[in-house]
């Protein structure tokens, strides 16, 4: 099915219908298997990060990934659930990629990829990273909804993300759980979703005031106060306003119940904001 589809003879044009002119023109006769009618195929390449696989068939995968050019991906990876595939280890969640695909005409189709950070390596020898980075790419994969859509700011945020989990901070290293709450703060801003924090969420009185509700979306004073307002330490307010700024040096003395307070609250906020909440933020290690 996917093999008819990929041979199409319409698709011999060498600009793709995203602009990009294919990185050499095409993709060579025969160099896909099972594909020998075609002659040209258009190609594009970018960088990305691997969100999720799944499978498909017999041995092929169906690849989420988010691009710094195009956007959300889904494509589809051949083969590469043999162990006989020359990339199949290279196309694991938190991989960080360059990648080539060949337009489909459903899926596009991955016919290329070189590792440029191997993210996910950190990641499998520290459970908490490794569930924090879960929570991360979810929430990519949740807040960027649209296919081909460039989303540059959350791909740059999901790659530093990312890095800082298995390499530190630029000041030393922090707790997987504060690298998670900057990510879920910072990518929630970009998406719309930034919590008040200098007045009240619900009549914009001008603060401080001393009550958080996640779903209010922030800071709440003392009238709009809904049922469940969580009423923050000074150092956990302080501690919020360091991670969404990605104030990483402020972030170096903070007591440990701080951090789980700031914690309870991030992921009550991201969970809110997020429809459904997300499945893997009960399952990060706090
Ligand atoms: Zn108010």
């Amino acid at each position: 099915m996917l093999r008819a589809r990929m041979c199409r003879p319409e698709a011999s044009s060498v600009v793709a219908a995203d602009g990009y002119l294919g990185a050499f023109g095409g993709v060579m006769p025969g160099s896909l298997p099972g594909c020998e009618t075609m002659d040209v195929m258009p190609t594009y390449r970018d960088e990305a990060v691997v969100l999720r696989t799944h499978k498909l068939g017999e041995a092929d995968r169906i690849i989420t990934l988010l691009s710094r050019t195009h956007g959300k991906i889904r494509a589809v990876a051949r083969g590469v659930r043999r162990t006989s595939s020359k990339f199949g280890g290279r196309l694991e969640p938190f991989s960080h990629i360059d990648v080539q695909f060949a337009n489909g005409r459903n899926l596009d189709i991955v016919t290329q990829v070189e590792t440029l950070h191997a993210y996910d390596a950190p990641l499998r020898v520290d459970y908490a990273a490794f569930t924090a980075g879960e929570a991360m790419v979810e929430t990519a994969d949740r807040l960027v909804t649209e296919e081909g859509e460039p989303a540059l700011q959350q791909y740059r945020l999901l790659v530093g993300a990312l890095r800082t989990l298995g390499e530190g901070t630029p000041c030393g290293r922090r707790p997987a759980t504060m690298i998670l709450d900057s990510y879920l703060l910072r990518a929630l801003s970009v998406a719309g979703y930034a919590p008040a924090l200098t007045s009240c969420a619900r009549c914009g009185l001008e603060g401080p005031h001393s009550g958080f509700s996640p779903e209010a979306g922030g800071m709440v004073c003392q009238a709009c106060r809904p049922p469940r307002t969580a009423l923050p330490s000074d150092e956990a307010w302080q501690l919020i306003s360091a991670l969404i700024a990605g104030d990483w040096p402020a972030t170096a003395e903070v007591s440990e119940p701080a951090r789980n307070e700031v914690s309870g609250l991030i992921a009550a906020f991201a969970a809110w904001h997020m429809e459904r909440g997300l499945r893997s933020l009960p399952l990060v290690v706090r």
